[in-house]
């Protein structure tokens, strides 16, 4: 099935990162398929410079080449968000014209006060479709645009992620109308990947558990474009040495979470393949290749371990820096 990768450049590729991508790209090729890579630098404040060609260089360097993206280019190009805003743009009017698509005014404070039963997490609380009603939209202010969500049962999303099993989710009753085009003109993440991914022929997305919350809402944008929404695999966190996912403030309290680092004190491509791919659930001797990883996945199932830890020594904490002086 066709895959992808879809990095954002906001620093070093960690080894969460590298799972994923390692992931995807072996069960693109145990098929024969096409493995794309896709920028996903949308957000320029959050862009780190030359971190898109580091990711890129941190990849080759484990051997995974990709078909179609940076640098390759391909068939369904641009590979970079930034300069792709165009089809976001172009989607978000093909909604408008359904009457999908309403414009929203309120502040996150607002959105807070009004929710009934303001839950934690990433997702944030529901939104109670205020500016439904255009009485209530406060004219002068900066509008974002929203999707009405469907109320006729079309909302309903069920799916059978291949790692996270079946999934039940009312788009509706969870998230609400959400926001496809940001107040500062910037699309949503959930509408850029639902356009690339429908767009790119995207066959199956393999990516980190953290984005199941978000998959519900992109199969109801594919289905509302009148695309075909990709199938889904929810891939179990890396944990990092405090047990929490492992992210990016790792990198300021330990040394090995990244690729560059661990090449850095030579660690070789080989070995971090060979960690990968056992915690993908295949079964690894010592001269594992990339080669025979690519066997593995095509004459067995992939199992992924529940949550793993990357091997103790190759995180090491700081020692010496400024911050302990
Ligand atoms: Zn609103």
């Amino acid at each position: 099935m066709r895959g992808r990768f879809a990095p954002s450049p906001t620093g070093d590729l960690h080894l969460g990162g590298a799972f994923t991508a390692l992931a995807s790209y072996l069960r693109a090729k145990a098929v024969g398929d096409a493995w794309m890579v896709r920028m996903e630098d949308l957000d320029p404040p959050r862009v780190v410079p030359g971190s898109a060609a580091r990711i890129l260089d941190d990849l080759t360097w484990l051997g995974l080449a990709w078909d179609e993206g940076p640098g390759v280019g391909g068939p369904y190009g641009d590979y970079s968000q930034s300069r792709r805003s165009e089809k976001y743009s172009a989607a978000i009017a093909d909604l408008e014209a359904r009457g999908h698509v309403y414009p929203c005014t309120c502040t996150r404070a607002e959105i807070s006060r009004a929710a009934s039963a303001p839950h934690a997490g990433e997702e944030g609380p529901r939104y109670p479709g205020t500016c439904r009603d255009p009485s209530r939209r406060r004219a002068g202010r900066p509008a974002s645009l929203r999707l009405r969500v469907p109320d006729d049962g079309r909302a309903r999303i069920r799916f059978v992620d291949a790692f996270a099993g079946p999934q039940d989710e009312d788009v509706g009753a969870q998230v609400g109308d959400f926001v496809l085009l940001r107040a500062d003109g910037v699309a949503s993440y959930q509408l850029a990947v639902t356009v690339d991914d429908v767009a790119m022929r995207v066959e199956e997305v393999v990516r980190g558990d953290d984005l199941l919350p978000s998959t519900a809402r992109q199969i109801l944008l594919a289905q509302l474009l009148d695309g075909a929404p990709p199938a889904y695999a929810h891939l179990p966190m890396v944990l990092g040495p405090d047990g929490e996912r492992l992210a990016k403030r790792h990198q300021s309290k330990w040394r090995g979470s990244t690729i560059a680092e661990l090449r850095e004190v030579g660690v070789t491509a080989a070995a971090i393949l060979r960690v990968l791919g056992d915690a993908l659930g295949f079964v690894i001797d010592e001269d594992a290749s990339l080669g025979h990883l690519i066997e593995s996945a095509g004459t067995t199932p992939m199992r992924p371990r529940a949550a793993w830890a990357p091997p103790r020594e190759w995180l090491r904490p700081h020692v010496g820096d400024s911050s302990s002086r």
